[in-house]
């Protein structure tokens, strides 16, 4: 580039950084992307480059530094993973044919919630931008995937929820008040979305349940958004034009105002952000939360569906366990199965049906999955030839898949085992592409390269024009071949050589000691340190052919290029349907197929509530256990005489496992898996929650106790009696009366007032006494057996409470030296004779009344007074929350007497 150019190309790249200040802009200069000035020593920072200067005007240097055009996408990967956005700004014109300085322009803006590029893409999940509008009280929430085409929205309530009659838990606690409620419906579907980047309404970017939802579900990368933004149509409006429709009824989003606005939303994002390749969105899918379980992120946390618990990695989650899908579209989906199980139980038997048709006929099952083993990213590679940004090898791959899918369908064709209602429809609804398949077959080379500027990618035949141009080519080639062994016959100079570089073009090589024998019709072009090179009329017009005819065939191949990927793009809705259809197929198949190895059953689903497991297990520990057999147990639940049970056992005795097998079993059901056990008859559960362990939640700097009170909290406030609870030592986090009033006051609550079925699994053996005052309350243990001082673990549930808790024993196993565990039993044994010595009092037959933990509280809190007072009130009104909230007050006030 020549010095003068230098200030009009500053000014034309200060245009373009003043229509997008907060990314950095990266500006396409010869092979390089170039940032400047702030951008450039943000950007060397963070991608670790070499910051350099030009010269802008007169002596004024700005900062600058570049990478390499053909890395932009391993860059820009890593800007995106730094938090970082970038604008593109390509040149816009070729800059051979440009007079003047090239045009340039921003074509798209890189965010997290946007990408397209495969590079920046994981296969197995999905890429969601989320879109938030509040209007009135009812949320939109509209989720774009716009690698894969997905446009889904939905509404939600954030009504102020009627004040319920029991107070919940977290209450209790002085320091938290009352959490936004309105938009925890909003924050369990973020959570459960994960997006990469979520739009917000400014005003509500600082929200606490704002960054709490984001927090549980993964890091989404916040984008404000103004909500006056200037817009003179409606969002129905702008989606009826996009889409191209008269009525936005056939999204069945005609009545719901608050998803239009946020799909709308998205819309104008992505129009901004992705000028140059707006992805190919076919419409928008109306889903209602209310089709589904709602699995919140606790619960996906606490039962490991996608992550482990220990170290966030996907191995060892349910999902690795399940997922042996063969497309990236069939492992998305497989995801999106896990974490929304169905609630109808049709659809749930239509999916499981499948599954048993394909356990049933292995001979199906293999013959599908060899098909399936063809077929690529068809919704990745479908979107980006839509979007123009498809190569010849994209193509190529989608070319390659579509012709597996006529086998896909034969496979499905009914042998002597049947196939199911499910199968045959998406066999029939399979629209296998062949005409696709042909076209592109027929018209794409080989193996292509994979830019699409430098020829070779179009297949011989498949333009006669381009036929004629590579002949000529060819021809031309050989004839320059053919000269060297001509001219070395006519010069006699047996070393002399053909040679080809970009700037001279052809050549003839004769070394220095030759020179002499060199005929006048050589013209020197170059002398090198030994030899000299030389050109001749019929070498260079031959050249010219050449050349000519190669750039016209990389012209033209590049326009024969385009043009089949606009045809092809043409079909993308077909492309996508089928994509779909592979998709399920797909899941279904990893769902029999872990079915078939690890020896499942077909569970019986229905509408009531019963849980009724033989010999159940739980699939991920079972398959962990090397040296010991996984011990099989039953549960049996319903709402009606085994409503909440209370699991004791020493700890390491297989609680925490039994409670989750429970859980697993019922998800894995109702998404229409087989399950682990030897029988199964699920009653349909609405929603599964869990309060498992006591780990630190330090993405939230939240104390353990806290964040269990909150999620208990959670549990009280959504809960139904067609949920399953598990909740795993609950209290533990605080002080032993404290931690056993509440595990109490919890227990009855969920009795008495919600009716959902419950386990409770705990080391506080003196909840086993709620059997006593509470109906529909069971206990059960798991055995261990004494052998002299020791314990084995038995891992069989049985039924009865448990009046010790092995503490001792197990520290014993853990190696705990022998004086410690003398010492410990003695100051066991003295602190029991205590506990007794305590129930003897005056007040004693009045406090009956209370819970049995209330009364220890009573017992504990002592002064007199206080104890009078709460006796007064009539106890058997007060839910025990509020005779602990009552208690509490006293016990301040009482305190502040003492003070
Ligand atoms: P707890 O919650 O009672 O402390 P866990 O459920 O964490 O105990 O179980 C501890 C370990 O015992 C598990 O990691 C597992 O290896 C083993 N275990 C649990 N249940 C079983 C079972 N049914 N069969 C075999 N091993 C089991």
């Amino acid at each position: 580039m020549r010095q003068d150019d230098l200030t009009p190309m500053y000014r034309q790249w200060a245009a373009a950084k003043r229509d997008y200040p907060d990314v950095l802009l990266l500006f396409r200069m010869g092979d390089f992307y170039e940032m400047f000035d702030e951008d450039a020593r943000v950007g060397s920072e963070a991608l670790g480059l070499t910051l350099t200067a030009r010269k802008h005007s007169g002596d004024n240097r700005i900062p600058m530094c570049g990478v390499p055009h053909h890395a932009l996408d391993r860059y820009l990967r890593r800007l995106v993973e730094k938090g970082f956005r970038a604008a593109i700004c390509e040149q816009v014109e070729d800059p051979r044919e440009a007079k003047g300085l090239v045009r340039r322009k921003v074509t798209r803006v890189i965010t997290p919630g946007t990408l397209m590029e495969d590079e920046l893409l994981q296969g197995q999940e999905h890429n969601f931008l989320l879109s938030l509008a509040i209007v009135g009280e009812t949320a939109g929430v509209a989720v774009v995937d716009v690698s894969t085409g997905d446009f889904l929205v939905t509404e939600l309530s954030c009504r102020a929820q009627e004040e319920s009659s029991g107070k919940p838990v977290a209450e209790l606690l002085p320091d938290r008040p009352a959490a936004d409620s309105r938009f925890a419906a909003v924050a369990d579907e973020i959570a459960r979305l994960q997006p990469a980047e979520m739009l917000i309404p400014e005003e509500l970017v600082n929200e606490r349940w704002v960054s709490e939802a984001v927090a549980r579900g993964g890091s989404a990368s916040l984008t404000p958004v103004a909500t006056d933004d200037l817009e003179f149509r409606s969002p129905a409006q702008q989606l009826s034009e996009f889409f191209g429709v008269e009525s936005l009824r056939g999204f069945g989003c005609e009545d719901l105002p608050a998803a239009q606005s946020a799909a709308a939303q998205a819309l104008r994002y992505l129009q901004r952000n992705r000028m140059d390749a707006l992805p190919h969105l076919t419409g928008l899918a109306t889903y209602s939360t209310e089709q589904f379980m709602v699995v919140d992120a606790a619960t996906r946390r606490n039962l490991e569906l996608v992550r482990t618990l220990r170290d966030n990695s996907r191995e060892g989650s349910l999902l690795a366990l399940l997922d042996r899908t063969l497309t990236p579209m069939g492992a998305r989906l497989l995801r999106q199965w896990l974490l929304q199980p169905l609630l109808e139980v049709d659809r749930i038997r239509r999916r499981s049906d499948a599954v048993e048709a394909l356990v049933r006929d292995g001979v199906m099952a293999d013959a599908l999955r060899q098909s399936l083993r063809g077929v690529r990213d068809l919704e990745r590679l479908i979107n980006r030839t839509t979007a123009g940004t498809a190569n010849a090898r994209d193509l190529s791959a989608l070319g390659v898949s579509l012709t597996a899918l006529p086998a896909v369908r034969e496979a499905l064709m009914p042998g002597s085992a049947g196939t199911s209602g499910l199968l045959d429809e998406l066999r029939d609804s399979l629209d296998t592409l062949g005409d696709l398949a042909t076209l592109i077959a027929g018209a794409i080379a080989e193996e292509p390269p994979v830019t699409v500027t430098e020829g070779g990618l179009m297949r011989d035949g498949y333009s006669p024009e381009l036929d004629e141009l590579r002949d000529a080519m060819a021809h031309g080639r050989e004839w320059v071949a053919g000269l060297q062994s001509q001219e070395r016959a006519r010069t006699g100079i047996e070393s002399l050589k053909i040679g080809f570089n970009k700037v001279f073009g052809y050549y003839l090589e004769v070394s220095r000691s030759n020179l002499q024998l060199v005929p006048p019709d050589y013209q020197r072009k170059q002398t090198l340190v030994n030899a000299e090179r030389f050109i001749t009329p019929g070498l260079k017009e031959m050249e010219e052919k050449i050349l000519g005819a190669e750039e016209k065939a990389q012209d033209l191949e590049y326009e024969l290029f385009t043009a089949l990927r606009r045809e092809v793009a043409q079909q993308a809705e077909r492309v996508l349907a089928t994509a779909r259809t592979v998709a399920r197929l797909d899941a279904l198949l990893s769902l029999a197929r872990v079915a078939v190895e690890y020896d499942y059953v077909k569970p019986t689903v229905e509408e009531t509530a019963v849980l009724d497991i033989r010999d159940g297990r739980h699939p991920v520990v079972e398959r962990a256990l090397v040296n010991e057999a996984f011990v099989p147990n039953d549960v049996l639940m319903d709402c009606e005489h085994r409503q909440l049970m209370v699991v004791t056992g020493p700890n390491m005795a297989g609680k925490s496992t039994y409670l989750r097998q429970a859980a697993l079993i019922c998800l894995m059901a109702q998404i229409g898996s087989f399950v682990p056990a030897r029988e199964a008859r699920i009653g349909v559960v609405d929603r599964i929650f869990t309060r498992v362990g006591a780990s630190d939640d330090l993405a939230t700097g939240q104390s353990t106790f806290m964040v269990e009170m909150t999620e208990t909290a959670n549990i009280l406030h959504n809960a139904t009696d067609r949920s399953l609870i598990v909740l795993d030592e609950i209290g533990r986090g605080t002080s032993t009366f404290d931690g056993l009033s509440i595990a109490w006051a919890v227990a009855e609550y969920l009795v008495r007032k919600i009716g959902a079925k419950t386990l409770f699994a705990t080391h506080y053996h003196h909840l086993n006494e709620l059997t006593e005052v509470l109906p529909r309350v069971i206990n059960a243990r798991i055995a261990v057996k004494e052998q002299g001082e020791d314990i084995v673990f038995l891992r069989k549930i049985v039924a009865g409470g448990t009046d010790r808790s092995y503490g001792i024993q197990v520290a014993r196993l853990a190696g705990l030296p022998q004086e410690v565990i003398e010492r410990a039993r003695e100051v066991l044994r003295s602190l029991e004779q205590e506990d007794l010595g305590r129930t003897v009092g005056p007040s004693q037959e009045a406090a009956r009344k209370v819970a049995p933990t209330v009364q220890l509280k009573l017992f504990e809190a002592a002064p007199d007074p206080v104890v009078a007072e709460l006796l007064k009130l009539d106890l058997d009104t007060l839910t025990p929350v509020e005779a602990l909230m009552r208690l509490k007050e006293l016990q301040d006030e009482a305190q502040k007497r003492k003070d």
